[in-house]
């Protein structure tokens, strides 16, 4: 198939709100031992932190803090500057979370993952 044309593409934040500049996402292992799952319990102990896995099976915790730089109409004002993981993300069509649910799972609260946790068990039995 021939590769998509992104050149001149640009994702539609005018329409969007900024959700993207919403949170900081920080790469984590995925947890294989106990240490690391009690980890993440730790995290979701705390106000406004998540921890979701994506489509590629990648692990983060989600901590949802405004970037400052978002005026109150949602846009950016630092835009000539903005940090290179602003200016990589949404770069190709369908690529941010305009377009679709960026999570093939979200823990937003330590019962959930405690549920989920169970679970693994169950199937491992
Ligand atoms: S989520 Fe996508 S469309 Fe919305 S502000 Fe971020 S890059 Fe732009
Ligand atoms: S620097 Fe700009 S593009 Fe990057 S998160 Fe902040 S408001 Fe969004």
């Amino acid at each position: 198939m021939p590769k998509q044309d992104t050149t001149d593409f640009s994702p539609p934040c005018h329409e969007c709100g900024g959700r993207c500049c919403r949170y900081i996402a920080i790469g984590i292992d995925p947890p294989k031992n106990q240490t690391a799952l009690h980890n993440i319990r730790w995290y979701l102990l705390h106000a406004n932190v998540s921890v979701f896995v994506d489509h590629e099976k990648g692990w983060f915790v989600e901590f949802t803090t405004p970037c400052e730089a978002q005026d109150r109409k949602s846009r950016c004002t630092l835009y000539e500057t903005r940090p290179k993981i602003c200016r990589d993300y949404g770069t190709a069509p369908g690529d941010c979370e305009y377009y679709a649910n960026p999570y093939a799972m979200r823990f937003e609260k330590l019962e959930k993952f405690d549920a989920w946790i169970e679970q693994k068990k169950r199937k491992q039995v």
